[in-house]
């Protein structure tokens, strides 16, 4: 068997090993198992923000978010002076940087809900805001840092002094960014007068965040040592440096337009650059580190940023797409009432509810010290898939209304920028295909990595007695997997082991028999294909989506639980519930059509299946009590939104859709008055002055009344512009903003 192993092995890189070896496991590990322990995660403290966190949230983020018009920001390809100043002073580019060096220092949950809040008002301030604080240069000097690089430069960026970027992405490296051709040379110049050891850099890079405005480069580069002035080796590999932009030879300033959004974006230059060494982050000791380092960090980084960006997109379109199908009408109701779009709608409450609930558990999982990069990547694909998803209904639901853009449009931005979060951090096809599953597989199954670590060693007995005694425990925990698979699959894992908590035992048992399944399931693919199941990416990508789901179901039920189990939320928890379930089953499926060696395919069928696909999507009935919450005022509606600024003016895009829901909501009930009172039509305008006279409404309804009508009507107009407005715009754009970059 050792043989075996040794020959299906994948073949493995340097930068694979130290992508696969980054961050830590978590419950991803107990999914992988087969054997969840449910009461662990139920015991896991309930995430909370500080005081300090709160009251941040409550003050300075509330204030920067009132000052964020998105519609001007992207009219001036720029946040306003004002907002910068705010960003600066108010230490939002400093939020991970611990006090002791002039930061928040706050955790990565009030980091999260920052981000969210934020980017529910405007995707430039979030992104702007979320950059320094992800993965670049003050989380690497934290990390990696030497004394003095962190005395000197963590004030500074937490006070706003500086402005970072960091820059990986060239031309001819995206997606395999090991591949960087960027590259700097060991060598000895004259710096500032003495001679000094450092590196002579060239570099050719693009899509670089706030790069047209950092005053600080972090740049990823491949480090050679021809002269041997450092060491033995030629090529000592990835390394990173921190570079003032104001050093002669930098290029930077000129900007990408990214999807519409005004974030500061754009490439950077710079050739036979020379750097001293002790600009490389950690100095010296730490040249070749860099992949390790960047994995390190995107490990937690990828956790926080762009699933918050996701979830507030969802709670954005639950608040106010609920709202807009309960304020247009057509065909005489409200357009939220009808079947087909029970469904988007029913889609975006659930969606909102289970991202804030993966979010939540994740952030706090990595506050207890998690660097849980499996869940990173989980995160990462699903929040922004299924924000996609969200964004696609919401515009479908508000039709034209969100496709003409100006100032009224709340929805169109947001829409837009959409594929930034799909791409940056990890394309998401390749995240789906070989991050998932591919990293977790070996991190998070219980017996692999120790095979792999075994089979590698040099010493034979060694590695036979090493490889024995991991073998036979992994046989006999895929034998049990197998067995407890099929049994629960039988009996609805009836005798599983799973707390009893009102309401929610099902989906316990449910879920629990589905993580035995699938534990059994990927170990016969990853036991019979090796690594073969590399190169079957569309094999890995369905079991990693098994896993996702898993893991965000239990994340909802975390939440609800954390919640204190509120009736009201039943319909999300049941609707997030049996789509995971259909979901999932419909991935084994996939997974067993494709499977090569079919033998073991109709093996695990007979396992996973064994009373054949059961499982159905949610019921129009349940869609229906969905979309009702985030058409209804109340608790549920409130809690599902808790993250997104709520802009109450009647005069901003969003406020004027708050005023009118109330206003709806207030003409709803006058009118079902009229109609349960069989004196108004049931097709046009009733008679307000005989309605009056037969005491049917009051004299105020009947005011409530046409000043609902009145604030709905308004709430449905859309802008219209002066064609030489128009005209003018597209001559600024995005011609006008190379010219101002031009101009510096
Ligand atoms: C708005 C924006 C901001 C950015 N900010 C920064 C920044 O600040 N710093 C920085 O360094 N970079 C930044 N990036 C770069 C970003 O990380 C890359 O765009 C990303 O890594 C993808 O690279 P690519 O765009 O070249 O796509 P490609 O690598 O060309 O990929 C094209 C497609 O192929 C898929 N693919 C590639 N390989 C595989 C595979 N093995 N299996 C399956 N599918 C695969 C990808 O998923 C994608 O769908 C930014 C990008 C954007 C768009």
């Amino acid at each position: 068997m050792l043989a075996y192993v040794r020959k299906v092995l994948p073949p493995m890189s340097d930068t694979e090993r130290d992508a696969i070896a980054a961050g830590t496991v978590w419950w991803d590990a107990d999914l992988f198992s087969g054997k969840p322990d449910w009461e662990k995660l139920r015991r896991y403290p309930k995430p909370a923000l500080t005081p300090e966190e709160q009251a941040f949230l409550d003050g300075p983020v509330t204030q920067l978010c009132a000052m964020l018009d998105d519609w001007q920001i992207r009219r001036d390809g720029d946040l306003s002076e004002e907002a910068w100043n705010f960003i600066r002073t108010e230490g939002f580019l400093g939020i991970i940087i611990p006090k002791a060096y002039g930061g928040l220092g706050f955790s990565a949950l009030a980091h999260s809900n920052i981000v969210i809040k934020i980017s529910s008002r405007s995707v430039t301030g979030g992104v702007t805001v979320m950059v320094p604080n992800s993965l670049g240069p003050a989380e690497l000097l934290l990390r990696y840092g030497t004394d003095q690089q962190r005395n000197y430069y963590l004030p500074r960026l937490a006070r706003g002094d500086e402005l970072p970027c960091f820059a990986l992405t060239g031309p001819e490296a995206g997606s395999d960014a090991a591949a960087i051709s960027d590259s700097g040379v060991v060598c000895y110049a004259d710096y500032k007068g003495q001679r000094t050891l450092g590196i002579r850099l060239t570099w050719n890079k693009r899509y670089i965040t706030l790069a047209p405005v950092a005053t600080i480069l972090g740049l990823a580069f491949k480090l050679h040592d021809p002269e041997h002035l450092v060491g033995d080796k030629d090529d000592i590999g990835v390394t990173l440096a921190l570079i003032p932009t104001d050093h002669p030879g930098v290029e930077i300033g000129r900007r990408h337009f990214p999807a519409g959004q005004s974030f500061q974006n754009g490439p950077t230059h710079g050739k036979d650059v020379f750097i001293p060494m002790e600009w490389v982050i950690g100095g010296q000791k730490m040249i070749g580190h860099g992949w390790r380092m960047l994995m390190d960090c995107l490990a937690a980084g990828r956790a926080i940023s762009l699933p918050g960006l996701s979830t507030a997109a969802a709670q954005f379109c639950a608040r106010n797409t609920g709202a807009y199908a309960r304020i247009r009408r057509q065909f005489g109701i409200s357009v939220g009432k009808f079947e087909g779009v029970e469904e988007p709608l029913a889609r975006i409450a659930g969606t909102a509810y289970a991202l804030e609930a993966a979010g939540r558990l994740t952030a706090s999982a990595i506050d207890h010290g998690e660097q849980p990069s499996v869940l990173g990547g989980i995160l990462k694909y699903h929040a922004t898939e299924r924000m996609r998803q969200c964004m696609n209904d919401a515009m479908d639901v508000h039709g034209g209304r969100a496709i003409m853009d100006g100032p009224r449009n709340y929805l169109f931005g947001t829409y837009m920028s959409v594929p930034v979060a799909i791409t940056v951090e990890g394309a998401n096809i390749l995240t789906r295909s070989l991050i998932i599953f591919g990293q977790g597989a070996i991190r998070g199954h219980p017996h692999i990595l120790k095979e792999i670590e075994a089979a590698a060693i040099k010493d034979g007995d060694e590695a036979l007695a090493r490889f024995d005694e991991e073998f036979f425990r992994h046989l006999r925990d895929l034998s049990s997997n197998m067995f407890r698979a099929w049994f629960h699959n039988w009996t609805g894992a009836f005798l599983a082991h799973t707390p009893h908590v009102n309401g929610v035992e099902w989906i316990y048992r449910r879920l629990h028999a589905n993580a035995v399944t699938f534990a059994a399931v990927a170990d016969v693919a990853m036991g019979l294909l090796g690594g073969e199941l590399k190169r079957k990416e569309s094999l890995s990508a369905r079991l990693g989506d098994v896993l996702s789901d898993l893991y965000i179901m239990s994340c909802v039920l975390k939440r609800y639980e954390d919640d204190g189990a509120p009736a009201e939320d039943m319909p999300l928890i049941e609707w997030n519930a049996r789509e995971a379930f259909y979901r999932i089953q419909t991935r084994f499926d996939e997974v067993l059509v494709n499977f090569p060696v079919r033998w073991a395919a109709w093996l695990m069928r007979a396992v996973a299946f064994p009373l054949g696909r059961h499982r159905r999507p949610a019921k129009q009935r349940l869609m229906r009590a969905c979309a009702q919450l985030i058409m209804s005022p109340g608790a549920v509606r409130d809690r599902l939104t808790v993250g997104i600024y709520v802009d109450r003016d009647p005069t901003h895009a969003t406020g004027r859709i708050e005023n009118a829901f109330a206003a709806a909501v207030e003409r709803d009930r006058i009118e079902d008055k009229i109609r349960a009172s069989h004196k108004g039509p049931r097709k046009g305008s009733p008679d307000i002055a005989l309605l009056i006279r037969d005491g049917v409404i009051t004299q105020g309804e009947a005011d409530a009344l046409a000043r609902a009508i009145a604030t709905v009507r308004e709430a449905i107009d859309v802008d219209d512009f002066d064609p030489a407005e128009i005209a003018s715009r597209e001559e600024s754009e995005p011609h006008g903003l190379q010219r101002r970059a031009a101009a510096g």
